[in-house]
């Protein structure tokens, strides 16, 4: 089964517009399996959602998080159980506050890495300089108020550290300050079980890039034993994403020694691809398009493969 992943929220505890119990109320009502609490640099709202989930059991489950929004850029925690000051932050050493975080357990990654930064958005760009990329776990590919010009940039450089054999992995998220709709936008779906919970499912995934992104139906791509790619467009489809209006679907296959297409019929779900076409084939990452291949077309990006 998978679940659907909201990773990116705010609150009146920070700048949003909505009480935790709004937040709360609109996710249950949009059919969210999972919301993260991502205030900027409070954790005020923790101690609110978990009385509200014990005391009233909505169907829903949340990450307890927090968005570090520092002058050079914001890092998103997920799974925090503590506060982390990063006042003494160190542009020239992001490492020191990714380390600090994970030290506790948290999982870290970057927020809109190519935001417009100041004068429109004062800090929210990535500035930080990074020696070490193994210290953080993922990169937001996809913010979706962001503009499609930001997120292309996000992709690519997600894309082009997977590439070089880095395991990170990619999350979306609303970066949802008031009430703004789903339709159409980029969320993370996971598959997990019943029995695990959604921290839990959140942390192996993103420890394993399992992490699916898409605004419509969840894309998986597959290893196969005859070094075959075996691309599947499943049938868990985020609501809201018209199917009938897709004209036909393209795949795209990037590896290190570059990038291949597939047109696909709209019924069809499922297509093989040989690997042999490709010089080389350590890394392949697999993008789904409602259309041809731009940006604006962009409906799903499967879990990497490293092989
Ligand atoms: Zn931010
Ligand atoms: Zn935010």
């Amino acid at each position: 089964m998978y679940k659907r992943f909201e990773l990116h929220n705010h609150t009146i505890e920070s700048d949003g517009s909505l009480s935790v119990k709004e937040l709360i109320d609109y996710m249950v009502e949009n059919e969210v399996d999972v919301f993260a609490l991502t205030d900027h640099n409070t954790i005020s709202g923790h101690h609110k959602v978990k009385e509200i989930l014990e005391k009233e059991k909505p169907p829903i489950e949340c990450i307890f998080g927090m968005e570090y929004t520092t002058y050079y850029g914001h890092i998103l925690c997920f799974n925090l159980n503590e506060y982390i000051p990063w006042e003494n932050i160190d542009k020239e050493r992001a490492e020191l506050l990714f380390r600090s975080i994970k030290k506790t357990g948290a999982l870290a990654g970057i927020a809109h890495p190519f935001s417009y930064g100041a004068p429109v958005a004062q800090g929210c760009r990535w500035e930080m300089k990074l020696n070490d990329y193994s210290v953080f776990d993922f990169i937001e590919i996809i913010n979706n108020p962001e503009s499609l010009e930001a997120n292309a940039q996000a992709l690519m450089w997600w894309q082009s550290l997977c590439l070089k054999g880095m395991r990170i992995s990619m999350t979306a998220g609303m970066d949802l300050h008031r009430k703004n709709g789903f339709e159409n936008r980029f969320a993370v779906y996971i598959k997990t079980r019943p029995d695990l919970s959604a921290q839990n499912a959140l942390a192996r995934a993103i420890k394993t890039q399992k992490t699916y992104v898409t605004r419509g139906p969840v894309f998986e791509a597959l290893l196969q034993k005859n070094a075959a790619v075996k691309c599947r467009i499943e049938n868990t489809v985020k609501k809201g994403f018209d199917m009938q209006a897709v004209p036909f679907w393209t795949i795209e296959y990037t590896s290190p020694s570059g990038s291949l297409l597939r047109k696909l019929d709209k019924s069809d779900k499922t297509a093989l691809f040989s690997l042999s076409e490709f010089k080389d084939s350590s890394v392949i990452v697999v993008k789904l398009y409602a259309g041809d291949v731009c940006m604006e077309n962009l409906t799903a990006v499967a879990p990497v493969i490293y092989r």
